[in-house]
């Protein structure tokens, strides 16, 4: 074969603090093969860095196989990063991690086509800008609401990094200025009202006081044993306590939304991670919110939209990232 008639693919990774997922990506977002492996964090960063370089390893030699040549690797992190040094500055996931120069840390191990570090949340929007549920829109934001709430911001096809390559904290936008504090020191950010941790709290606190809820059914007398994932299922329900903590989450989500359509006039905004499993019940307040702020006359109801990758997200859009910096 020639090598001109090789179809190349792109190696995309999301590193998490749990699970580390590896995609061999081609061209069209489509992932070939993927590999799954615990990411073992709590054994510490040498250990992490290790069991990355073996699964690309594994991955190099399979493009192989399948005769794609590997055009580079992109590998999308959570926490602090310096974009441009390729370097973690910390992590809440990856407890040890600090300066952590993960690119020369993967180089020094192996041979590997070129390397990337990005933020998950940024590789989570681009792939759902490239084949998900924002496709089609050059402005777009990707919100990611988990155990934390992370952000990317698309403006005319391409990630916005900013300055120091930080851009796109919509978690850290200030929602409530006398508000709840904040994991990251701060009071009143979009993650203390509208994070699945967020949620917990709410549910937790409001059960202690004594309300009305079928979540005591859940746990019992075990008030500390609330999941995010039961206060959307108690709200799908009907559940007066948990719809109303949903409800508030989606409506501080709106009010963040509204103030980035006022500055940047994005058209769709694609949510993701577990508590957007809940879908309308907390879309829905939140889409009230951006039509009541948001300046733009012209703002559709449907701006803000479920992802729709699942976890796959992060690996096709680290992989989409080399492509489209190739
Ligand atoms: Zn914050």
């Amino acid at each position: 074969m020639n090598k001109t008639d090789i179809q190349p693919v792109a190696i995309g990774v999301d590193l998490g603090g749990t699970n580390l997922r590896i995609g061999i990506v081609d061209q069209r977002g489509n992932i070939l093969k993927s590999l799954k492996r615990q990411s073992q964090a709590k054994e510490g960063k040498e250990n992490v860095i290790n069991r990355i370089t073996d699964l690309l390893i594994e991955a190099c030699n399979i493009s192989n196989e399948l005769q794609r040549e590997v055009k580079g690797i992109c590998v999308g992190a959570p926490g602090f990063l310096n974009i441009k040094k390729g370097i973690i500055s910390a992590s809440p996931n990856l407890p040890d991690w600090k300066d952590v120069a993960l690119k020369k840390e993967i180089e020094k191990r192996k041979n590997f086509p070129p390397i990337l570090l990005q933020n998950d949340a940024n590789c989570f929007t681009f792939g759902e800008w490239w084949i998900g549920a924002g496709n089609g829109y050059k402005n777009l934001a990707g919100i990611t609401l988990g155990t934390g709430v992370g952000g990317g911001v698309i403006l005319d096809n391409r990630i916005w990094l900013g300055d120091d390559g930080t851009a796109g904290e919509i978690g850290h936008i200030i929602v409530e200025p006398s508000g709840l504090k904040c994991e990251c020191g701060r009071n009143g950010c979009l993650e203390s009202y509208a994070s699945g941790t967020a949620i917990v709290k709410q549910a937790t606190l409001a059960l202690k006081k004594g309300e009305m809820s079928t979540l005591k059914n859940r746990v019992k007398e075990n008030l500390n044993a609330v999941t995010a994932k039961m206060v959307s299922e108690e709200a799908t329900k009907g559940d007066r306590l948990s719809l109303d903590i949903m409800k508030e989450a989606g409506r501080y989500l709106g009010i963040a939304i509204a103030s980035i359509i006022n500055l940047l006039n994005i058209g769709r905004f694609v949510i993701g991670g577990r508590v957007a499993g809940s879908g309308d019940i907390i879309l829905e307040p939140a889409r009230e919110e951006v039509l009541k702020r948001a300046i733009n006359p012209h703002i559709k109801d449907q701006v803000i939209v479920q992802a729709s990758l699942g976890d796959d997200a992060g690996i096709i859009g680290a992989a989409g990232m080399v492509f489209q910096n190739g």
